[in-house]
């Protein structure tokens, strides 16, 4: 199990080689029985994410309708990605993708996408609340505990070490461009908020 997940938490990202890890039912196995050990029900995560998801489950026990679900860090044929649902605030003026509502968030904050149906965009939205994915499992760190934060002093420092081998990201794209697609790849840590940075510079990646 771990080598699908690299060693990434499913849920957080973060690189789970110093943390206590779990094998996680997706859908709880106390509501959903007969999923306990379903292939694409199972999600390698941390600690911290296992003690926060629990038992929760935003839908009725036993109903598969998705409107009624989380967001599946899971990639399940012709549906949707996770990172689809999600985006994150990366403190830059330049950042339009969640501009508008930017006064309230913290560099490193996931919210949900802007394009998604109103359906999608509350299971993004309770997705993000219930496993607590902007901030660490009892809900009331700050500093140094909080998922943003952490975050985004990962990419800082990965901004810092590009540009300590490249020079200026912004000058020198095209030679940080295949590191920031590596870095964007699922097998790394906070992959999605380094993609995030990277389509912000106008890169595709993934
Ligand atoms: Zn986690």
């Amino acid at each position: 199990m771990r080598s699908n997940f690299a060693g990434i938490c499913g849920y957080c990202e973060q690189d789970c080689a110093s943390l206590v890890t779990v094998i996680e039912h997706f859908r709880p196995r106390s509501l959903f029985p007969d999923e306990w050990i379903a292939w694409d029900n199972l999600i390698y995560a941390c600690q911290r994410c296992d003690f926060q998801k629990e038992e929760k489950w935003p839908g009725p026990p036993g109903n598969y309708d998705e409107s009624y679900s989380y967001v599946s860090p899971n990639l399940v044929l012709g549906k949707q990605p996770a990172e689809a649902f999600f985006q994150y605030y990366l403190g830059f003026v330049e950042d339009a993708e969640v501009a508008g509502n930017s006064d309230s968030l913290v560099p490193g904050q996931m919210v949900p996408s802007s394009n998604l149906s109103p359906g999608n965009w509350w299971r993004a939205y309770r997705t993000i609340e219930d496993l607590d994915l902007n901030s660490d499992s009892n809900g009331n760190a700050s500093g140094d505990e909080r998922l943003p934060y952490i975050r985004n002093v990962y990419l800082e420092t990965l901004i810092a070490e590009i540009e300590s081998d490249f020079g200026d990201l912004y000058s020198n794209i095209d030679d940080a461009r295949y590191l920031l697609q590596e870095l964007s790849q699922p097998d790394q840590p906070f992959s999605s908020y380094v993609a995030a940075f990277a389509r912000s510079l106008g890169l595709q990646v993934r």
